[in-house]
């Protein structure tokens, strides 16, 4: 077989600016050891995230030049919802500035007090909506999603059987909607099966419990399907997503994803009576309901993207390069979570230095460490993410000390992959000399985006 090749020339580039070592010391001493406190600048490969990072295509940047800017009933609305209609089947597509927004406006219309909303793992956005609402977020993924060794195709799956038993203690009548992340962000990127999404949905369907998809990497997910899934592997890409969206009532997307935009979302949806509610909040806080927060431009960018996202040579492109990336490392014993999932690598930061202990923050120390070898930005996902102290002040770590490599979308091509693989290994080979860090300053909430940091002694 040949070499996979990026599926594009490029046209347009972006220098990326490189420092010493040195430099690097100085700018993580500025930033209290926190990445998200480096200036882009300042970062030679930024792994930082995949949402809102795509290059955008030629026939992007010329769709934007096509935007109707027209308050109401804009051209570049009919597109997006055409394309947006075409590829789910939703009867009402609403425009929203980016996911979340989708997801606030949906909990706060169906969440409140006393309200329990399942789902295979909620994104942190997804369960602070719903919480905010003043609903109970309850994750449901599978035991063998919970295994960061076991290989598997579908460990991003609901557990149905946990599902019933919710429905059954909690009573239908409190779960005002079930929602399917595809791909499994949180966990790991993982895909789900079509089987998978059939048998919830007619969970849901027979005890009457509305039943959405968080759509944000459908696209990858309806590739991983086409893969790795029985019967689906000679059907085209847009069959196989519209089969998963035939089984929803309902979507929350965020383009900053898989319509491989900087900018965007949409709530669609079937029920004309929540939609129109749904649309009167828009008006209060996204804007009218052609434009939903986005600039005609946008919804033309989006709808172009969503074409693009569904080409084949794109999409195998897309999932191999995570996969060679996590192949790699593999390779040369480096512990990460298996499979790769679909948009990004997760290094096992508590396997990678089994002599940090979690306290002492192990993933941070790696993400450090990545940065000053190699001015490379990753994210821990760990116990400065998910860790907490108790009412007695006891730590409580995070149930896995991860690190996340994301690939932002066509951005970066093998050659920069080869050299996270090669930064990744020296700091392998010196994993015994690094050290634990301590905080030193956090906010009351979400401390990962602004703690402060010093390394330990
Ligand atoms: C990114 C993301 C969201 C939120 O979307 P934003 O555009 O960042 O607001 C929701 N769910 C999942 C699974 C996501 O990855």
């Amino acid at each position: 077989m040949k070499t996979i090749i990026e599926p594009f020339k490029i046209k347009s580039v972006e220098p990326i600016r490189f420092s010493t070592r040195e430099e690097r010391e100085i700018v993580l001493e500025r930033g209290h050891y926190n990445l998200f406190l480096v200036p882009a600048d300042d970062v030679l490969i930024d792994l930082l995230t995949d949402s809102g990072t795509s290059a955008m295509s030629a026939a992007q940047w010329a769709g934007m030049m096509q935007g109707d800017e027209s308050y109401a009933g804009a051209r570049s609305f009919f597109r997006f919802e055409a394309k947006v209609r075409e590829l789910t089947g939703f009867r009402h597509i609403i425009p929203t500035h980016q996911g979340r927004a989708a997801e606030r406006i949906l909990f706060s219309l169906v969440g409140g007090e006393g309200k329990i909303i399942p789902n295979n793992t909620h994104f942190d956005t997804t369960r602070a909506n719903a919480e905010f609402s003043g609903a109970e977020a309850v994750d449901l993924p599978t035991r063998e999603g919970l295994e960061p060794e076991l290989i598997a195709d579908f460990k991003g799956n609901m557990d149905t059987a946990a599902l019933q038993g919710l429905i059954a203690k909690a009573g239908k009548e409190n779960i005002p909607v079930c929602i399917m992340t595809v791909t499994n962000n949180s966990g790991g990127g993982q895909p789900v099966s079509m089987e998978n999404i059939r048998t919830t949905a007619g969970i849901c369907r027979s005890n009457g419990i509305p039943f959405f998809l968080d759509a944000c990497r459908f696209a990858e997910n309806a590739y991983f399907i086409k893969k790795r899934e029985r019967g689906y592997r000679d059907l085209p890409m847009k069959t196989i997503v519209r089969e998963m969206f035939s089984y929803a009532d309902g979507a929350t997307m965020s383009a900053k994803k898989d319509a491989l935009v900087n900018m965007g979302g949409f709530l669609a949806l079937n029920d004309d009576a929540l939609a129109a509610r749904a649309r009167n909040l828009l008006i209060m806080t996204e804007g009218f309901p052609t434009y939903g927060g986005l600039a005609g431009r946008d919804l033309e960018a989006i709808a172009q993207g969503l074409d693009e996202v569904l080409d084949e040579h794109y999409l195998h492109y897309r999932i191999r390069s995570v996969e060679y990336l996590g192949e790699r490392l593999v390779a040369a014993g480096v512990p990460i979570l298996r499979p790769p999932g679909g948009h990004a690598v997760y290094l096992n930061a508590r396997k990678f230095l089994p002599h940090v202990p979690p306290h002492q923050f192990p993933g941070q120390s790696l993400v450090v460490e990545l940065y000053r070898t190699g001015g490379i930005r990753s994210v821990e996902i760990g116990s400065v993410m998910f860790g907490r102290n108790d009412t007695r002040g006891a730590f409580v770590p995070a149930r896995m000390e991860l690190v996340r490599l994301a690939i932002p979308r066509r951005v970066y091509t093998q050659s920069h992959i080869d050299y996270v693989v090669e930064v990744v290994l020296e700091c392998f080979g010196k994993k015994d000399s690094m050290k634990g860090y301590r905080i030193v300053d956090e906010p009351p909430a979400l401390r990962h985006f602004t703690a402060k940091f010093a390394p330990l002694e």
